[in-house]
């Protein structure tokens, strides 16, 4: 029989209250021996499923805490077992004292991701939920939780399941003609498969380019300001991150290491990255944090590149532009609040990207730095209504290797080969792709993944 095991499922900081889970078949009866209502009467084995009940929880005859016990009966629980959920003091050394109490009546300390895991293979949820529930766990932003709460409500699975099903489709039938050439001709199939394959495979790359977006929602936008010693850079990832973690001087080039910070703009997430002022210097130890600059610059997926508008531009300025070309990239036309002596015009004319006026000292042009960005990544808005976002890389890859296993199909059929070739490709593209919901996948991706949870989800 399966364990009934237990853990603290809410943070374990003092708060007003903390949650103690218990899940298995032996739920009821754990904390039926440790459960005293207030007239002492009450079983909980006994009381409707779904129900919250006022007590005390007892070890023996000692006198632990005063909790509401919530009580859900199987199935219709996030794991598909009994559970029952302690409501107690949420001090660090109560809840403690709680869950040691339930451990020593009859349940077992749950692993990281347990609870998620039995609902998985309760079959509660697909493995692309289970997965979900952790990004919505750990999202940092708006889009990011939406994007998850959309994969726990199964948007990436309906995607996938309606794939396969298709594959599956041709895979039966060739199984069938193959069986039973009589009844069911092959004549003209080898065409109609090549129609379908295409479109499978035209549904496959709209999810995998999605995870470009996906990426950037979930994980920020790499972002790395640029721009010579002087020119604010720090300054204005101060006002960004709305502290004053990086060091704002007015010694050229001081600011030698490389700081990271997120910040949320409107429900976008920039990873910020600070680099030291690029210019041609002799100076060693600012020399590495120049060519890591430029080598940063070249794996981000924007550039703010930091103009000094007080100053004319000069060959450090022609060098950064140079780096831009053919990048993601903002220009910021920097301190605004002096007297311009290098004209804006200027920075239009020889550059193709966005130049937005701001003053890092005034804090203006803040806003409109925040709408080129999202133009830039997203045209504006994204949509969570239609569009099924792919978070995940394990799915991506899973998603490349059906895309790869159907050009296999497509090369068959290109080749004349014979029909059992199709369906050995159809197949492999099927399996790569049940992979992602949770089909075919061995024992030990399954623990790896739930692994990488946090105790008592
Ligand atoms: P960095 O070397 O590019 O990181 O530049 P800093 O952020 O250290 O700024 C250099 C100097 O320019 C400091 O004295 C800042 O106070 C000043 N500064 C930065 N932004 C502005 C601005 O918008 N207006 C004015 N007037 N000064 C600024």
């Amino acid at each position: 029989m399966l364990s009934t095991i237990a853990a603290i499922s809410t943070a374990v900081s003092s708060a007003g209250i903390g949650i103690i889970r218990i899940s298995g078949p032996d739920a009821m009866n754990v904390i039926d021996r440790i459960y005293r209502s207030k007239g002492g009467k009450k079983r909980i084995k006994e009381m409707q499923s779904h129900t919250i009940h006022y007590g005390y929880i007892y070890d023996e005859e000692t006198l632990i805490d005063e909790v509401l016990v919530m009580i859900m009966k199987a199935p219709k629980t996030f794991t598909g077992e009994d559970t029952v959920e302690i409501d107690c003091h949420g001090g660090i050394y109560t809840c403690k004292k709680v869950l040691e109490t339930v451990l020593k009546h009859g349940a077992r300390t749950a692993s990281p991701g347990e609870f998620t895991k039995r609902a998985f293979l309760n079959g509660r949820l697909d493995l692309s939920q289970a997965e979900a529930v952790m990004d919505v766990i750990q999202a940092k932003n708006d889009y990011a939780l939406k994007s998850s709460m959309e994969q726990l409500k199964g948007s990436v699975k309906k995607s996938i399941v309606e794939i396969r099903r298709k594959i599956l489709y041709h895979i039966a039938y060739i199984e069938s003609a193959l069986d039973d050439p009589e009844h069911i001709c092959l004549d003209g199939y080898p065409d109609e498969l090549m129609e379908v394959v295409k479109q499978v495979q035209t549904d496959i790359d709209k999810l995998i380019s999605s995870a470009d977006d996906g990426k950037i929602i979930q994980e920020g936008i790499k972002t790395v300001i640029l721009g010579k010693p002087n020119a604010g850079k720090s300054s204005l990832l101060n006002v960004l991150v709305g502290s004053e973690k990086a060091i704002v001087t007015d010694i050229a080039g001081t600011t030698r290491d490389i700081l990271e910070e997120y910040i949320n703009l409107n429900g976008l997430t920039l990873k910020l990255i600070d680099t030291a002022g690029i210019r041609d210097t002799e100076d060693a130890v600012e020399k590495i944090g120049v060519d890591r600059a430029i080598h940063i610059a070249r794996e981000a997926d924007l550039i703010l590149y930091v103009a000094d508008s007080s100053r004319a531009l000069d060959e450090d300025d022609y060098n950064i532009l140079e780096i831009l070309k053919g990048k993601k990239a903002i220009i910021l036309y920097n301190k605004t609040d002096l007297e311009p002596v290098l004209p804006r015009i200027e920075l239009a004319r020889i550059s193709d990207h966005p130049v937005i006026p701001v003053s890092a000292k005034e804090e203006t042009g803040l806003k409109d730095l925040e709408e080129s960005i999202r133009n830039m990544f997203f045209e504006g808005e994204l949509s969570f209504n239609d569009e099924v976002y792919i978070t995940n890389m394990r799915h991506k890859e899973a998603l490349m290797e059906a895309r790869e296993s159907l050009n296999q199909v497509i090369n068959s059929i290109d080749r004349m080969m014979p029909e059992d070739f199709f369906s050995i490709d159809l197949m492999n593209a099927y399996e790569s792709l049940g992979r992602i919901i949770g089909e075919s996948v061995g024992e030990d991706l399954v623990n790896e993944i739930f692994s990488k949870f946090c105790t008592g989800k």
